[in-house]
């Protein structure tokens, strides 16, 4: 069996609705996670906010909004009398039971509640729509199985063990639905998986059931080998590893978040990615993969700030690097890049905001030089390091840009080069260029 994600714009209106579930039947009996649909979620977060600001009028007319594109969704969605009644009693239920909590004195425990609402109804309304033409689906409370742990940690065995026997009962479906983003908690109260968190919901019950392939469907083909913003002809990757994909993600390529496949990589699931619009493309699939010494894709992230700490006290010190390195932890400040010499280090950071008084302290230490408007270009593949020629290829396609910084060797996946932002899009056409051309 596989677990297949589809995410709030590929259910996000009735259009979609009926396509994506064209896409599930073709697929056979698989576990269906889907998100709410496009938007809902922020909309509930908009109520929450109204509710913590006393605002009542706020949040019933944004929940007015809400329902009024629902109740258009399903009347666009259902031809059949029947089953579009079925669908307004849905609506009626989970509406009433949002205005219920508008009205009463508000709860922390109650916003929750009303966050969880947006996947309670886009997995009712599929369920619905799969039945009504012929299709033996099955919806799997999300709320009955998964659930995480006095840390806020998915608790494995309980989602095993709950979601083994809801599979169990219903195995003579012919494909089961399940909300993504929704838990309990370690108390039995409704939560939630945080913002994005149907990957994730994906990624723990493709685990669990010990799925074939955890397939991500999304609205772009893959990931791509460089940034289609900036360069053309770009490619979608075939094909990464878990650490490739891990080194990619800082980057905001369109892939997904390290946590939320860790449970598909600790259990050995592919995870594959792939488009809900253009359906037979290969799309990206990401997996424990045997090393193919092979340059897989470039990626840029913006506005990055390099500090320069030089210092004769460095040479020949210890303890130096530390004192460095605390003044950014004093600052909460998560540091990026690292390049040292003898007598200096450069570190970078992608949040200036307390740049002032990290350099202020800094000047204890050394010398301080700040240079912003930066951009790390970074090269991922499998760059293991007896492998030769990967440095030279990366450096020389850059060769008449200047460089700040280069680091290698904090693993095998990735050559970074800081350049200044002006030279950025020149860099990436470059890099495309000479390796994959
Ligand atoms: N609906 C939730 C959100 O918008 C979860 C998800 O889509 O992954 O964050
Ligand atoms: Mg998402």
């Amino acid at each position: 069996m596989k677990v297949l994600k589809f995410g709030g714009t590929s259910v996000g209106s009735a259009e979609r609705i009926v396509h994506v579930a064209r896409l599930i039947v073709e697929n056979g009996k698989n576990i269906v996670v889907l998100s709410a649909m496009a938007g809902t979620t922020n909309t509930l977060v908009e109520i929450n906010d109204y509710l913590y600001k006393r605002n009542i009028p706020g949040a019933q007319e944004t929940l007015n909004n809400l329902e009024m594109k629902y109740r258009a969704v399903i009347d666009e969605l259902f031809d059949n009398d029947e089953a579009r009644a079925e669908a307004a009693r849905v609506l009626d239920e989970r509406f009433a039971y949002i205005r219920t909590i508008v009205a009463s004195e508000f709860a922390i425990a109650e916003e929750k509640e009303i966050l969880a609402q947006g996947e309670l109804m886009s997995t009712a309304l599929m369920n619905i729509y799969l039945r009504l033409h012929g299709v033996k689906s099955v919806l799997l409370p999300a709320l009955e199985y998964m659930r995480t742990d006095q840390n806020g940690e998915p608790d494995m065995k309980y989602i095993a063990t709950r979601l083994r026997r809801l599979l169990e009962a219903n195995r003579d479906a012919d494909v089961y639905l399940t909300q993504g983003y929704i838990c309990c908690n370690a108390y039995g109260e409704v939560d939630n998986l945080k913002r994005g968190g149907s990957d994730y919901s994906a990624s723990l019950i493709g685990a669990v059931i010990d799925a074939e392939e955890i397939q991500i469907w999304t609205d772009i083909d893959g990931m791509h080998n460089n940034d289609p913003r900036y360069v053309d002809n770009t490619r979608p990757v075939g094909s990464l590893n878990f650490e490739e994909a891990a080194e990619l993600a800082y980057f905001g390529a369109k892939i997904l978040h390290p946590n939320c496949v860790l449970p598909a990589k600790l259990n050995n699931i592919p995870v594959r990615l792939l488009n809900t619009l253009d359906p037979s493309a290969a799309g990206t699939v990401i997996y424990n993969m045997p090393p193919d010494g092979k340059i897989k894709a470039v990626a840029a992230k913006d506005n990055i700030t390099a500090i320069k700490i030089k210092s004769g006290r460095m040479l020949l010190a210890y303890g130096f690097l530390h004192k460095v390195f605390e003044t950014f932890e004093k600052y909460q400040t998560s540091i990026d890049m690292i390049a040292t010499s003898e007598v200096g280090v450069t570190v970078t950071i992608d949040s200036d905001r307390h740049l002032a008084a990290i350099v202020d302290d800094l000047k204890n230490f050394g010398t301080v030089t700040v240079d912003r408007d930066m951009v790390i270009i970074c090269v991922v593949g499998d760059l293991e390091w007896h492998n030769t020629g990967f440095e030279a290829k990366a450096v020389s396609a850059l060769k008449d840009i200047p460089i700040r910084v280069i680091s290698y060797g904090g693993s095998n996946y990735n050559v970074s080069m800081l350049i200044r932002s002006c030279d950025k899009v020149e860099a990436l056409k470059r890099l495309s260029a000479s390796l994959f051309e």
